[in-house]
């Protein structure tokens, strides 16, 4: 069987796992804080805060903006669930955008078309580890005077214009789930570049405590925190920050290889007519979280003809990218063409760390047979 992705774990990460355990430190700790610098100098950014998942860092980060009911949140329909729920849990609407056909992500022009007087934010998501174009879509944005929260679940390893992707960025929120590049079973990061913020971010995360369980006990007198607003336990564990450390300085490695096998998927693919495939934008780098494919408008099949074409031949695939407004939980009227056409041809072929050349070879023949 050929998964369609497969996290690269190994004695490393278990080791580091038992170490942590062994401590009798397992909460939020010391390798969290290590995790949490080691992560921000990696994506460029001045300040990293652990989060529980990248969901809850979503939340977490509208919550400080202060968005809330009667606000307008704009987020990609084209994109995991998670980020319109995120509006959702500060009771605000999420309004849904169209994306671009090649990146799969907003740009001015969708953003524009959804704009109102309560619009407060948008939500921009790195799709499927493809950037979307973040000097634009921040200039859109400070111009409509709205905060641009960056969802960065996918992209770890990303690129925008040579820098780190969401470098820099007010607030990205990343996702470590196994599905992704990096994983620590589950996980996530807040990184922003507002020092205060970060201040405030991890009170939030941590019950609005004024001082952290991992400080009080590292303090020799007696110390009694307060409670200065509420908050969320929203915290990761040293047990995860262990395996996030061991994972980080795997990720260099995982991309580039992740790259070459994308480069040679295109070579293969190019000989199916009309297939097209993720590439890099021009403004960056993705790092092929989702490496996927539109079907050609001449196969008169449906994606699930052909995922169960595949699995039949011992190959797991997935649909493309799912669109949030079509499912039941928002079943909302929107027109949104692109997200459409794409939800409905496109899907994720197996790409991941431990894959060989033979193995792509297999996916790429089987593919052409069922699409022949
Ligand atoms: C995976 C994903 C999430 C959710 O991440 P979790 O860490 O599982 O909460 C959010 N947004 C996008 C775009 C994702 O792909």
């Amino acid at each position: 069987m050929i998964p369609v992705i497969r996290p690269w774990l190994g004695e490393q990460e278990a080791e580091a796992a038992a170490e942590a355990v062994r401590s009798g430190w397992v909460a939020q700790g010391p390798r969290v804080a290590e995790f949490e610098k080691a992560f921000a100098a990696f994506a460029g950014s001045e300040q990293g805060v652990a989060i529980s998942s990248c969901t809850t860092g979503l939340h977490l980060a509208l919550h400080l903006l202060g968005i809330g009911p009667g606000d307008e949140v704009v987020v990609p329909s084209f994109s995991f669930i998670a980020t319109a729920n995120a509006a959702k849990y500060v009771g605000a609407i999420p309004v849904f955008a169209d994306v671009d056909p090649y990146t799969g992500n907003l740009t001015p022009e969708t953003i524009s078309a959804v704009l109102s007087p309560r619009t407060a934010a948008v939500i921009g998501v790195h799709q499927g580890g493809v950037p979307f174009d973040v000097e634009v879509l921040e200039a859109l944005c400070a111009a409509k005077q709205i905060a641009l929260v960056h969802d960065s679940a996918c992209a770890a390893g990303s690129t925008y214009r040579g820098q780190p992707v969401s470098a820099g960025a007010s607030l990205a929120a990343w996702s470590f789930h196994p599905r992704k590049l990096l994983t620590t079973g589950e996980g996530g990061m807040l990184t922003t570049s507002n020092p205060e913020w970060a201040v405030r971010l991890r009170r939030l995360r941590e019950h609005g405590m004024s001082m952290s369980a991992a400080d009080r006990h590292a303090s020799s007198g007696v110390k009694l925190e307060q409670y200065e607003e509420v908050g969320f336990n929203f915290r990761m564990t040293d047990i995860q920050a262990a395996i996030g450390l061991v994972q980080l300085a795997k990720l260099a490695e995982v991309i580039a290889r992740r790259r070459e096998f994308a480069e040679r998927y295109h070579k293969l693919l190019a000989e199916i007519d009309g297939l097209r495939w993720v590439s890099d934008p021009e403004y960056g780098t993705t790092n092929y979280q989702s490496f996927w494919v539109v079907l050609p408008d001449a196969y008169q099949g449906t994606v699930v003809d052909v995922l169960e074409g595949l699995l039949a031949r011992g190959i797991s695939a997935r649909r493309g990218i799912m669109a949030s407004h079509l499912e039941r939980a928002y079943s909302t009227p929107a027109d949104l063409p692109v997200t459409s056409y794409l939800t409905s041809r496109s899907l994720i072929l197996p790409l991941y760390h431990q894959m060989t050349e033979a193995e792509q070879d297999t996916v790429v023949t089987t593919l052409a047979e069922i699409l022949r």
